[in-house]
């Protein structure tokens, strides 16, 4: 499955974008950043001050140990797309509101087509539920789930292990798994 629109004319697009009233308080739009044709992709929630500021995702404290994770099985960012559910950043980094998301959907959803990953990693419990809104993050994280023609794998959202540090291990165990899912159906 491919898409009409590449993932630089997709952000073109996401810049001049005011469908909701999240472009009010933006400074930046922040479209993804990475490979165009990743077999990962990875998808967080919103974009949070330093990400606004410079209109790339997962720079700040988050991305830290997002990048420490996909050291630690062999990747960095040039081999991975990573993006999130809204593209401009929500007020007092609030998370985005429902409608918020879905106005914001046909950006990710076209975004997903362009890049036709193997696999899609869910960061948090937002991102889990455009693709398995029935399942909680606790019973979903760690697993392969189909969704379309893609293999969802949700992990917990790494702001979570910096207020609960115990998170970590298991964050580190699903992302061992993620070699394996990529080497056993990446070829
Ligand atoms: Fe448009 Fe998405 Fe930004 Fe809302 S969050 S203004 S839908 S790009």
């Amino acid at each position: 499955m491919g898409s009409s629109y590449s993932i630089n004319s997709i952000a073109s697009k996401i810049s001049k974008c005011t469908a909701c009233e999240l472009h009010k308080n933006r400074t930046l739009t922040v479209p993804g950043h990475g490979h165009p044709k990743s077999k990962l992709m990875i998808i967080g929630e919103a974009p949070g001050n330093n990400e606004d500021k410079n209109g790339l995702p997962f720079i700040g404290r988050s991305g830290q140990i997002l990048d420490n994770l996909l050291n630690s099985i062999g990747l960095d960012r040039t081999s991975i797309f990573i993006t999130n559910m809204v593209k401009c950043r929500p007020p007092e980094n609030r998370n985005p509101k429902s409608m918020e998301i879905s106005q914001c959907s046909s950006f990710l959803d076209m975004q997903i087509s362009a890049i036709n990953p193997l696999v899609i990693i869910t960061l948090g419990r937002l991102s889990l539920k455009k693709f398995l809104p029935d399942i909680p993050i606790s019973k979903a994280r760690g697993l392969v789930h189909q969704w379309n023609n893609y293999k969802i794998f949700p992990v917990y959202h790494p702001a979570a292990a910096l207020y609960k540090p115990t998170l970590l291990p298991k964050m580190m165990d699903d992302f061992k798994k993620i070699s394996f899912i990529i080497n056993e159906f990446g070829n």
